[in-house]
């Protein structure tokens, strides 16, 4: 047996690893200290209650003989693509249900899908970037272009002559950035991908934390799209669904390349490789999509939208540049002083006891920027909040 030997060229896992082993340390060297955990990527908040409600149901159902299911489609159950493809509707954009495709989260889909491509093709990151993009593209032994974002840009690059790809990873809004890309922007990704015969894979998983009615939520806002992208989407912060797990992906029918349709591909793929996702699950994450579920998680994206605000009015106050926050979960500020992210990150732990997360972690151009997550305690982000302002100030 051969290894894959792409597997030697991954770097080193560190970011996550590195600031737990510090915080480790710390709290060994400072016992019974509390630390305002502003890094998480994972939501504080439960299940809202129409999920849990549909939870229960499903569960029952699967007790009983008449209302049983066993193996459930592999690209999903009608009920749920058919509710995703009506909640695509309610902002204009139509899909077919046979377009939606359930998933058990972004992660999966985001490495799973690349056996639509040619290894030979070349994946384009905008850095800085959410990790596993550029760890999935070096095992499957894709090259890759890391295509820089920074301030003058607002972290929102355009295609240029350099961009040279066959794989366009777009992430809006972003993690770790926050920034978000308007209809002007990504119109003229679409363009470019349209003209180049290149294929956009459009991480959404944040679209509901939108909240200015002028950004597009969805790729397929911008015409064009659905000749030449892949959507991929997440309830995990959108619902509370990190521990749960449920996601989707969309296919339009018209995306083909040399006369292959990917959307025909993908169900090939899926009825291979998987035998579907739970009737429980779905049935669970179809209540997200219900008048009273949307109510309902938006009431948690409201709380964590307000620890947002309790941390921008914080940057504010110290004269800081960041983006994000508004639209998106993340906040992206520039470290202060010239400091560099991981010497930034050792103040704040020494001296404030605020664990966030270091820029640089997400690509080298993030070096000299920090990222704090929006998803904990209210309690918690008031008093980082505070002594951010008290050490800065
Ligand atoms: N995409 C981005 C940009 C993310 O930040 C995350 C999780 O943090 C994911 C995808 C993965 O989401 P999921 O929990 O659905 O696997």
């Amino acid at each position: 047996m051969k290894p894959n030997k792409h597997y030697a060229d991954l770097a080193e896992s560190y970011l996550f690893f590195h600031i737990a082993q510090k915080t480790k340390k710390y709290l060994e060297e400072n016992p019974g200290t509390h630390l305002y955990r502003m890094g998480i990527g994972d939501v504080s908040l439960p299940l809202c209650d129409a999920a849990i409600k549909a939870l229960h149901g499903a569960v029952d159902d699967q007790a009983v003989k008449e209302t049983f299911h066993g193996y459930m489609p592999e690209c999903g159950a009608p009920f749920l693509r058919e509710t995703i493809a009506q909640y695509y509707a309610k902002r204009g954009v139509e899909l077919s249900s046979d377009e939606v495709f359930v998933s058990s989260g972004a992660s999966d889909e985001l490495g799973d899908i690349l056996d639509l491509f040619d290894p030979s093709n070349r994946s384009m990151v905008i850095e800085p970037a959410y990790p596993a993009y550029v760890d999935a593209n070096v095992m499957g032994g894709r090259s890759i272009l890391h295509l820089a974002s920074g301030i003058d840009n607002g972290f929102l690059p355009e295609p240029g002559p350099d961009t040279k790809a066959d794989l366009l990873y777009i992430c809006s809004p972003n993690n770790p950035t926050g920034a978000v890309f308007g209809r002007e922007a990504l119109t003229k990704w679409v363009e470019f991908a349209n003209r180049t015969g290149a294929v956009i894979l459009f991480d959404a998983a944040y679209e509901a934390f939108i909240e200015d009615p002028a950004l597009p939520h969805s790729i397929f806002e911008i015409p064009g799209a659905r000749t030449c992208a892949i959507e991929i989407c997440s309830l995990s912060k959108t619902a509370g669904f990190t521990g749960t797990r449920l996601g989707y992906t969309v296919i339009p029918k018209d995306l083909e390349r040399e006369g292959m349709n990917l959307n025909a591909m993908w169900v090939r793929n899926r009825t291979t490789k998987t035998n579907g996702i739970s009737y429980i699950l779905q049935r669970g994450g179809a209540a997200i999509f219900t008048e009273e579920g949307q109510k309902q998680i938006h009431e948690n994206i409201r709380y964590y939208k307000e620890n947002a605000a309790i941390l921008m009015r914080a940057l504010d106050k110290l004269g800081i540049w960041y983006c994000g926050g508004k639209n998106a979960p993340y906040i992206w500020m520039k470290c202060p002083n010239g400091m560099g992210s991981w010497e930034f990150f050792d103040l704040l732990l020494k001296k404030i006891q605020v664990v966030g997360t270091p820029g640089e972690g997400f690509g080298a151009c993030g070096e000299g920027f920090f990222r704090f997550s929006t998803f904990g305690d209210r309690a918690d982000t008031e008093e980082a909040a505070r002594r951010l302002v008290e050490l800065l100030g």
